[in-house]
């Protein structure tokens, strides 16, 4: 497989243009790194990216050139899912922001959740009320694992014109998604279509001008292979705003995790990271002690106020 994967330049999701780029960071990979094992959830993070670059015009920030798309379809498709012990922290904290769409007079009827992974949240939207809550889920693996009361409402496949009719859906999550998509444009234009108006879309994704991220620089957890954008809150009102969404809320992110967790992000080799973690496991601190600390993921409420053209 190694040998048959080519590159294609990308351009900015927002501008559409090919050049008028500065280059961040050149890539710092091989072939030999494309496997399933670099696109499985919640892998220690290894640092490898392609080179990035930073649009002149709008600053969105995005890898060029990339594998072509097909072939990452594929190896999310054989991806594994290993959220294991994180798993409550994430129903937390991804619950907490899903409470807020209340705010915008959202129906709590029928949910959408993209990339839905073992459909965690699905069950926590559920619990929270919502009547009908589906999920679009690549990794056969993930959705194998998914409890039993979601997992006949669980497409295996990436999100794609014609999964479900149109003005269908009264909210439309995705979690730690959409920097992992090759065309943004369309998916936005596809999670508006299925939205019925007044509609609310929410995104909780990495933010690349969060303070750790610009601490870290090209060490930081986020700069990786997996992500093809990587957006702020401005750049993420930019593109949603452009495919006819009106932003109603963007901020930081508070997730709430267990310190084994937060070691696992630590900027550390994996020579000192892998023993404090066994550490950490055996130890009540380690398992028990819990911090609220913005990571750096963004969310982003946004509404589809009007009906489509
Ligand atoms: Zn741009």
């Amino acid at each position: 497989m190694a040998e048959s994967i080519q590159l294609y330049a990308t351009c900015c999701a927002i501008c559409g243009t090919y050049d008028n780029a500065t280059e961040l960071y050149p890539a710092n990979f091989d072939f030999a790194a494309f496997n399933p094992a670099i696109f499985s959830a919640r892998r220690l993070p290894d640092r490898i990216h392609y080179r990035l670059v930073r649009c002149n015009t709008c600053g969105l920030v995005r890898s060029d050139p990339v594998a072509d798309a097909e072939t990452l379809t594929h190896l999310y498709v054989q991806s594994s899912f290993d959220y294991g012990a994180e798993v409550a922290s994430l129903r937390r904290t991804y619950g907490h922001y899903l409470a807020k769409l209340r705010h915008y007079g959202g129906r709590s009827e029928r949910l959408l959740e993209i990339g839905c992974g073992n459909g965690f949240l699905l069950e926590e939207a559920l619990r929270r009320g919502y009547k009908q809550v589906y999920g679009v889920e690549p990794s056969t693996e993930a959705v194998a694992k998914a409890n039993a009361r979601v997992r006949p409402h669980i497409i295996c496949d990436i999100m794609r014109p014609e999964l479900f009719d149109a003005n269908y859906f009264d909210a439309v999550c995705l979690f730690q998604v959409f920097d992992h998509i090759p065309d943004p444009g369309a998916l936005l234009d596809e999670c508006f279509k299925v939205l019925k108006p007044g509609g609310l879309m929410l995104c909780l994704n990495h933010n690349v001008q969060a303070v750790s991220a610009r601490l870290l620089g090209e060490r930081s957890p986020i700069i990786d292979l997996e992500h093809t954008y990587l957006y702020s809150p401005s750049t993420m009102s930019h593109i949603v705003e452009a495919h006819g969404f009106k932003v109603r809320q963007v901020g930081p992110v508070f997730n709430n995790y267990p310190l084994h967790y937060l070691t696992r992000l630590l900027p550390l080799p994996n020579n000192i990271k892998l023993p404090l973690l066994d550490w950490l496991g055996r130890v009540p601190l380690g398992r028990r002690m819990r911090l609220s600390v913005p990571l750096g993921n963004l969310y982003l409420i946004a509404q589809k106020t009007e009906v489509p053209g």
